[in-house]
């Protein structure tokens, strides 16, 4: 029996986008039904031997939520959480995602129900190639293409290509993205959500007639996406006013040398000990006057509990999910602007795509040809978005989820249903 989203208790939020949305939209209950319906769940086991010898089982997912727009599309989860609720919640997630920005590709997600930082870097492998070969004849690149998410790395993922590609007998690099440079991964890769998410805080701050140098920026979480950001935004000329980890926030008024934060939180694997700004919390550096705030840690940071006392202009979410519900609904009444996450941190999986694009050719773009129709992909599908929102009276979050249905249900409908 397949889960529907509607029994899966972790994504009730974008449950209620996406019910939201497809009233707007009209949606007749047909087409509600099939898209809250994933496609395909597959469940393995991965049987494997760890290093002293003892056999073990763990437990594999992926599910193929939509197909409509093209091949899924998704990241694979190695996490002690990881359940097939989860991972249908995601894979619903991602169908939004790459078609709110226009990728030829549907939704998808996977997940092995593991600890990775419990395991050696030979007992990952072997997992990781036991999974890869139980779903060989699922992916592929014109069938499901996954990528690194939480606990997944490059390396994972030149594993799971070298193990499929093996199974095929021919070099498929196209089967997964987020791969090294040198096996096929796309440059500016690494880079791609934080530069996505200062592109379009600048879209916005452009509109409202705020130049980079007036704008105060505050940043929850100072990994791969919030230190990019954060350098985005200083190249700019922006002052970025706040910055934290899980250790805690700083706070400059006069602006953190990014630079050299990002140096430090290179050194000493993080912000801890830091001395470019006060120490505050992380309850606190959520709260600071900014122009903008960007949440690029976790999920639900932002909450009826102190979404009222949030004072920035914009939020852009970097991460996923990081406004609940309750909030998102008292910042739209205090004017706060919020561009979603599904578009907000959609610069990942834009260049996944290029680097799909890139494998199928077998001819590598630089850099700057990557960064320039990252901006161009983004920045049309935004504007779109904001076309909508203001024509309808609508925040951004809804037309979000607006044009991303539409989007699927046109190619459902001219594809038709087979039966
Ligand atoms: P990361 O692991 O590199 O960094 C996470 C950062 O958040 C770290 O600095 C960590 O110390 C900090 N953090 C953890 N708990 C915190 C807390 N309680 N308060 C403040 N900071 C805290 O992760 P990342 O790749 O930068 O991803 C950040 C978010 O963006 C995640 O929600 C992720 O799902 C989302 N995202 C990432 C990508 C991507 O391409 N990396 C794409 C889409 C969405």
């Amino acid at each position: 029996m397949t889960t529907t989203i509607r029994d899966i208790s972790v994504f009730g939020d974008a449950m209620a986008y996406f019910n939201e949305a497809a009233a707007l939209l009209n949606l007749e209950p047909g087409m509600r039904a099939i898209l809250t319906h994933p496609s395909r769940q597959v469940i393995v086991s991965i049987p494997f031997q760890r290093d002293d010898g003892t056999l073990d089982v763990y437990t594999g997912y992926r599910v193929q939520y939509n197909f409509a727009r093209g091949p899924a599309k998704g990241g694979i989860r190695d996490h002690p959480g990881v359940s097939l609720d989860e991972v249908t919640a995601l894979a619903f997630w991602m169908t939004w995602k790459c078609a709110v920005v226009d990728l030829p590709f549907g939704g998808g997600k996977g997940g092995v129900t593991c600890d990775p930082t419990q395991l050696s870097a030979g007992e990952l492998e072997r997992i990781t190639r036991r999974y890869a070969a139980e779903l060989v004849e699922f992916v592929g690149p014109d069938k499901d293409v996954p990528a690194p998410d939480l606990g997944t790395t490059p390396q994972i993922m030149a594993w799971f290509m070298d193990t499929y590609s093996m199974h095929m007998r021919t070099n498929v690099p196209g089967v997964v993205t987020g791969k090294p440079v040198e096996i096929g991964g796309s440059r500016g890769r690494v880079e791609a959500t934080g530069r996505g998410v200062s592109l379009l805080a600048f879209e916005e701050l452009e509109r409202l007639g705020i130049a980079a140098d007036q704008a105060r920026i505050v940043i929850q979480g100072f990994g791969n996406v919030g230190s990019v950001a954060a350098k985005m935004f200083a190249e700019r000329g922006c002052r970025v006013i706040g910055i934290s980890d899980v250790t805690g926030g700083y706070f400059n008024p006069a602006g953190i040398d990014v630079a050299g934060a990002t140096a430090y939180a290179q050194e000493h694997h993080s912000l801890d000990g830091y001395r470019g700004g006060r120490r505050i919390s992380n309850e606190a550096l959520l709260e600071l006057p900014c122009e903008v705030l960007v949440p690029a840690a976790l999920e639900k940071q932002i909450t009826a509990e102190n979404a009222p006392r949030i004072d920035a202009k914009l939020i852009v979410e970097a991460a996923n999910g990081p406004t609940t519900p309750e909030a998102d609904h008292i910042l739209q009444q205090k004017g706060t602007i919020v561009i979603p996450d599904i578009i907000a941190n959609a610069g990942g999986v834009i260049v996944s795509y290029f680097e799909w694009v890139q494998d199928r050719q077998g001819f590598f773009w630089k850099e700057a040809e990557v960064n320039e129709r990252l901006a161009e992909q983004l920045r049309t599908n935004f504007h779109i978005v904001r076309d909508v929102a203001h024509a309808r009276g609508i925040p951004y979050r809804t037309a979000t989820y607006m044009v991303a249905i539409d989007r699927v249900v046109r190619s459902l409908k001219i594809r038709g249903i087979y039966a």
